[in-house]
């Protein structure tokens, strides 16, 4: 077995060491919903190598490290399919708003948005990454202006990230034609890192409109990514095409051409049957169900992911921008979802413990096309795993481990992370980079980025 300074020097030469975790209760989430009481699991060459019962555990001798993983649920790391990392920067600063109507967005965010700078992006999206990983996420998928920064800071903290490219037009055809070839040309040339290029139509009809709607499912379909933008979040979204064409946004969507693509919908508060059928009927839509956002909103809508799921739709969930949320748990907004369904449907439990684990970890990746990458633990998938400590409050003696983790775990109960083999958090320690030093370099940008909001309220 090898030393931790070891392990560096084969990951300096490039290759990932390989590592046996031993006697974990591991939950698979593959097809057949496995949960091994006593298990292991092989890592080798950043992929999942082998995983069984305790009784067939390879010789821990072939591997450079072994971890002893008693006490410890292993399962697929988390996937948060819906961010904008960088509005980290306006965390509690939207408080008594709903950011799901145009008028809190524009009274809270986008005026002091204007005065973001692209040196404020790295900062901002590092330790988002770091809060990510932290607490057991993975896998995140994000949207909003500044994709170039976003994408290098997600490739700097080692995590798997669907970038948005964020096309926002607002009535400005011209700045609607030249966003999308700046779309195209970041989807074109992204290649870094574990990061997956999108585009990133911000609001379907209430800030980009029909023409260039069909120009960016042209322009996704030509570069085979897929699109991430909000539908039905709030009451603005299906307004326009209503009085317009008589037609829902889902509706006038589908008219146009755009489930053609790849489509990945987030928050869906005001979905109808038929709406439904739309997704249901499209060859690749799925929704990331924001429920900790919702909520916060004060909407009387809720995202009907029961009737959703009934119907065959994908559905991931998402923890949104943290000045709408403020979290990124994904443990937590699992717990969400969870007591959400219950209230909207009027039953106990109509999203069970593992419903909601898919939606965190499978269905996420299937929602953003790499389904058969992550999302699960099995032989040849990518190793991007999570292991919870399960010794601490809150645990004990629960049947149904999945049951425990979303209702009386957390997602800092994270103590070990990996992606593509790579361990990314160690005994709850991040690898790359010290917390501290992202957080001393983030708090000196929003203090900077602050007084600038300062300074053009004055001018203003
Ligand atoms: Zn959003």
């Amino acid at each position: 077995m090898a030393s931790l300074c070891d392990l560096k020097l084969l990951m300096d030469l490039g290759q990932m060491p390989s590592a046996l975790l031993a006697d974990a209760t591991i939950l698979t989430v593959d097809p057949s919903d496995r949960t091994i009481s006593r298990g292991w699991l092989a890592i080798e060459d950043g992929r999942i190598a082998g995983l069984g019962t305790q009784a067939s555990m390879p010789d821990p001798e072939r591997f450079d490290e072994v971890h002893d993983l008693v006490g410890h649920l292993v399962m697929p790391g988390l996937v948060n399919a819906h961010t904008h990392t960088a509005m980290v920067l306006f965390r509690g600063r939207s408080e008594g708003h709903s950011l799901l109507t145009m008028d809190g967005w524009y009274n809270t965010i986008r005026e002091p948005e204007l005065s973001l700078v692209p040196s404020d992006i790295g900062p901002a999206v590092a330790l988002s990454c770091a809060e990510m990983v932290l607490s057991g996420t993975t896998t995140f998928c994000d949207q909003y202006f500044f994709a170039e920064e976003i994408a290098a800071a997600a490739a700097a903290s080692g995590l798997r990230a669907v970038v948005g490219y964020g096309i926002v037009q607002l009535g400005d055809q011209a700045r609607g034609s030249e966003e999308l070839a700046l779309a195209a040309a970041f989807v074109e040339g992204q290649r870094q890192g574990r990061v997956i290029p999108w585009f990133g139509p911000h609001a379907p009809y209430v800030d980009n409109d029909e023409a260039l709607l069909r120009a960016e499912v042209v322009m996704a379909v030509k570069y085979g990514c897929g699109m991430h933008l909000h539908m039905a979040a709030g009451p603005e979204d299906n307004e326009l095409t209503l009085v317009r064409y008589g037609l829902t946004a889902t509706q006038a969507l589908a008219r146009d051409g755009f489930f053609q693509g790849r489509v990945h919908a987030a928050h869906c508060l005001d979905l109808s049957d038929d709406d439904i059928a739309v997704f249901a009927a499209a060859p690749a839509a799925s929704m990331a169900h924001c429920a900790s956002a919702g909520l916060r909103s004060g909407r009387e809508r809720i995202c009907p992911v029961v009737d959703l799921r009934a119907a065959g739709v994908t559905v991931a969930l998402g923890t949104d921008n943290v000045a709408a949320n403020n979290s990124y748990d994904m443990v937590s907004e699992m717990r969400v979802a969870g007591l959400v369904a219950s209230h909207r449907e009027g039953q106990a439990q109509p999203l069970s413990s593992r419903d909601m684990t898919r939606m965190a970890t499978i269905d996420g990746a299937t929602a953003l096309g790499i389904g058969h990458e992550t999302g699960s633990l099995e032989p040849g998938k990518a190793a991007d795993i999570v292991a919870f400590d399960m010794r601490g409050p809150g645990w004990s003696e629960t049947p149904g481990v999945e049951t425990a983790l979303i209702y009386s775990g957390s997602g800092r109960d994270a103590r070990h992370v990996w992606v593509a083999g790579e361990q990314l958090v160690r005994h709850r320690v991040l690898m790359r980079r010290p917390f501290e030093e992202i957080r001393t370099e983030y708090s000196a940008i929003h203090a900077d980025f602050w007084s600038h909001v300062a300074t053009a309220r004055k001018v203003a």
